[in-house]
């Protein structure tokens, strides 16, 4: 079986055939970067870590271009500013350094590409041009705004009603709209907020634009899978399907579309409006950032994902239980291909549910083998894990862990030290004392042809 996603617009899973096998290009609509994000937002960065990875697999690694862009202008971003007087720019390039250090701490890979908004200014004024040119847009008190009339496909994607839309107010209504769900591409800035000049006067782009042109430049007019939030298909990607569509002379903005669906608190979407927010950053203090992966992949991605503490406990149990195997074969270099039954699981539009089944297989027949079968077993079982971006850390650190409420790392190698000393001068009672005291902390001393090591139970 090839590869299958589910596309949102022709809702229903599709097999993928890329326009060309040699080049895939997906795009992943990134954040805002203005203050520290949380684990929802984690959760659609590593469900598209994922695809990515898959995709690599499939067609090459350097068959697949990848896509993420920062916000790095945005109205969210001036109040943040004007709030703590920070310049702009010292608050974006600190928060897109944060999101890039939480992501590699939940082992997802570098996208190929990271464009920021502020870089694409020129190619978004020329857009706009392009739209005005084209009838698709029109100029009214210092805004241009996108019309919405004149692209007969809007709504299509998220299947939302235009007159549903506006009596639900969920587009904003302005004087110098021609239809209220006409939207924002450029509007004029006050003088101490950031600006560019443009032909309508100095002004900055509507949130929306940047991603039409970032794709544009980066990837082509239509790349192969679009991917974001399921939050993001309405109003986000309706717009950029219609600026993009009609710049580009009715040409599709891409072949596919994929949304992760949401995190949960309860029965809430985890948001900040909510209020109801765990940050990647302070979690990744507490739990190892596979263990986090782990719990954000268990469920599929389309469905919704209910955050618990009980989750993450879990999640760190199943890791120990495959790390315990995963030791056996430290140090080894051999890598083969990972077992069908977790590729395929995978190729089924990211069945991760169903990948872990397959790994939990894959270790309760490794472990009940012996031998050189054994050792082959886990090394699938490692590989197979690897595909979906764990069993990366060596298993000695790994049960070494993070030190928790016990006694630090530097702690324990000097009591060894002392155990060892001890028993030199063959005070046999200090060097067992050390010993009990370190059990009754969860901490397991192994003596060894090289002296003594330890690990966490
Ligand atoms: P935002 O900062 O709200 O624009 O979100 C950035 C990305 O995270 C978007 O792709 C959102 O769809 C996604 N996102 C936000 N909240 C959640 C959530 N609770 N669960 C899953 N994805 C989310
Ligand atoms: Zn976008």
């Amino acid at each position: 079986m090839s590869l299958a996603i589910h596309d949102t617009m022709a809702r229903k899973k599709r097999a993928f055939v890329p326009a060309d096998p040699k080049r895939v290009t997906m795009y992943v609509c990134g954040p805002t970067v203005y203050n520290y994000t949380h684990i929802g937002n984690a959760r659609s960065a590593i469900v598209f870590d994922l695809l990515f990875r898959v995709l690599r697999h499939e067609f090459g690694d350097d068959c697949v271009v990848y896509a993420r862009n920062f916000t790095d202008i945005d109205d969210k971003i001036i109040k943040a500013s004007h709030e703590s007087g920070t310049p702009i720019g010292e608050i974006t390039t600190k928060f897109a350094k944060v999101y890039l250090d939480e992501l590699a701490a939940l082992n997802a890979l570098k996208p190929t590409m990271t464009p920021l908004a502020t870089e694409h200014i020129e190619e978004m004024v020329a857009l706009v041009e392009r739209l005005i040119e084209k009838d698709s847009a029109y100029a009214a008190d210092g805004h241009v705004l996108f019309s919405v009339d004149s692209y007969a496909d809007y709504g299509r994607l998220s299947g939302v009603d235009r007159d549903e839309m506006i009596a639900g107010a969920r587009v904003e209504v302005a004087p110098y709209k021609k239809n209220p769900a006409d939207f924002v591409l450029w509007k004029p800035s006050a003088s101490d907020e950031p600006g560019w000049d443009s032909p309508w006067g100095r002004g900055r782009p509507g949130w929306h634009l940047e991603c039409s042109v970032m794709i544009e430049k980066e990837l082509g007019e239509t790349i192969d899978i679009h991917c974001g939030g399921q939050d993001l298909r309405f109003p986000h990607h309706e717009n950029e399907i219609a600026q993009s569509a009609c710049a580009h002379d009715g040409a599709a903005l891409a072949r596919y579309w994929m949304h992760n669906g949401f995190l949960r608190m309860g029965t809430d979407k985890m948001s900040k409006s909510i209020g109801n927010v765990v940050l990647t950053h302070e979690l990744l203090k507490e739990w190892p950032g596979e263990v986090i992966r782990w719990a954000l992949l268990s469920a599929h991605y389309r469905q919704p994902l209910e955050w618990a503490d009980a989750l993450l406990e879990q999640s760190k149990r199943q890791l120990d239980r495959f790390y315990r195997l995963l030791e056996e074969v430290a140090g080894s270099d051999e890598n083969p291909a990972p077992p069908e039954s977790v590729v395929l699981a995978l190729r089924d539009d990211l069945n991760t549910p169903e990948a872990f089944a397959g790994l939990h297989q894959l270790r309760d027949i490794a472990a009940q083998t012996d031998g050189d079968a054994r050792r082959s077993a886990i090394l699938r079982l490692r590989a197979a894990g690897q595909l979906l971006g764990f069993f990366h850390a060596d298993p000695a650190e790994w049960f070494r862990g993070e030190a928790g409420d016990g006694p630090s790392a530097e702690e324990i190698d000097a009591l060894l030290v002392q155990r060892a000393e001890a028993r030199k001068a063959k005070d046999f009672a200090t060097s067992d004392k050390i010993r009990d005291d370190l059990a009754a902390q969860g901490i397991m001393i192994e003596d060894g042809p090289d002296g003594a090591t330890w690990r966490r139970e």
